[in-house]
């Protein structure tokens, strides 16, 4: 399709527009104009950008493209949470997951970062799902102006936990929270951005030595080597002591305090004796630990944990002094669990 070739617009950072439209004859402070009409119409074509020129708006039209996705399907919770799955209408039927959940303080956008995952993570229903791509950081954008526009709402934070392991596409998550950061773009500051990973050792380090004020979760599940690398093969890669090392280099870097994610699975994690081994293992760190059901996917050799022993291992957490909360289930009625609305619709 000779309309895909062109360069998606929303690629672009504000001082990286300026550029583009200087080396097609335009002038800079265009590029001011047309980041209004993305991020803050979220208009779909270049023709509803009405204070340019009609010759200019042909030339937008002829050479970028402006990224807008179709919704294949959605999915509404009755606790208010929708569930997206968007086809980013690249040559192959490329899928994505976006899920929109509604907070007291206001509604947060969860987002893919890649078209499938290599992780391998053997609770996670994106694994064995063929990798397609990383995503474009004007994809990754594009979710948050999909969802505000179906449901007519801004969204004022952001979630790196859809399909895919954001820091395994660096570039272009770091190039897309330019966008979501500057005021002139969709104006979501740092500290209202997740990034959560599996645990990519040197790219925790890259981010540290960043400097940006965005939330680090770290996807940790089990504080033992052998369960955790059964659990998540990247662990073989980069072991817990390495990827703790890391977390503390990041928490003294930024000063900022880490999310350890902690998906308990019945008789695998979420004994009193995985508890003790987490609590010292986090002893003494800025970090906070969010427990989470784990979700069973099809075919899944994991079950949730008991909410019993869900309580007695936050109390234990609690009790050594690890702030440890448990996350509220959402959308839990319409799978808005990671990867699986994808996973369902590619089997079809
Ligand atoms: N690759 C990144 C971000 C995507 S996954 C990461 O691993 O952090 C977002 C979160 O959902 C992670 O904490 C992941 O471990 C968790 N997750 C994935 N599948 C799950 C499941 N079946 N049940 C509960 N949590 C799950």
């Amino acid at each position: 399709m000779e309309g895909n070739l062109k360069k998606n617009i929303k690629n672009f950072d504000l001082d990286e527009l300026k550029e583009e439209l200087k080396s097609i004859g335009e002038k800079p402070f265009r590029a001011e104009q047309i980041f209004s009409w993305l991020y803050k119409e979220n208009v779909s074509s270049f023709n509803e950008m009405t204070n340019l020129s009609l010759d200019l708006r042909k030339k937008l039209e002829e050479n970028y493209s402006i990224g807008s996705f179709k919704i294949e399907r959605k999915f509404e919770s009755k606790d208010g949470t929708k569930k997206y799955l968007f086809n980013v209408l690249d040559e192959e039927e490329n899928l994505i997951e976006s899920v929109l959940m509604s907070y007291h303080h206001g509604y947060t956008a969860c987002v893919s970062s890649q078209i499938g995952c290599k992780m391998g993570c053997t609770f996670c229903a994106s694994t064995g799902i063929k990798f397609g791509r990383n995503l474009e950081s004007g994809e990754i954008i594009q979710q948050i102006l999909e969802i505000e526009k179906d449901a007519g709402i801004k969204i004022s934070n952001i979630v790196f936990m859809g399909i895919g392991e954001p820091l395994d596409n660096y570039d272009n998550v770091m190039n897309s929270i330019k966008i979501i950061n500057n005021p002139k773009g969709l104006n979501i500051g740092a500290r209202h951005i997740s990034i959560s990973t599996s645990g990519l050792v040197p790219k925790i380090y890259e981010l540290a030595d960043k400097h940006i004020q965005c939330t680090l979760s770290v996807s940790l599940h089990s504080s033992n080597n052998k369960k955790r690398s059964e659990m998540m093969p990247v662990n073989k890669v980069y072991p817990i002591e390495e990827l703790i090392k890391a977390c503390k280099y990041y928490i003294e870097k930024t000063n900022k305090r880490i999310s350890f994610e902690y998906a308990l699975a019945k008789d695998n994690n979420d004994n009193l004796e995985d508890a003790k081994e987490l609590a010292n293992l986090l002893s003494g760190m800025l970090a906070h630990v969010n427990l989470i059901p784990i979700n069973k996917i099809e075919d899944g050799k994991y079950t949730k944990s008991s909410n019993e022993n869900i309580i007695k291992f936050r109390d234990y957490l609690n009790s050594r002094g690890i702030v440890a909360t448990i996350r509220r289930e959402l959308g839990s009625d319409i799978n808005a669990a990671c990867g699986q609305l994808r996973r369902q619709k590619l089997k079809e």
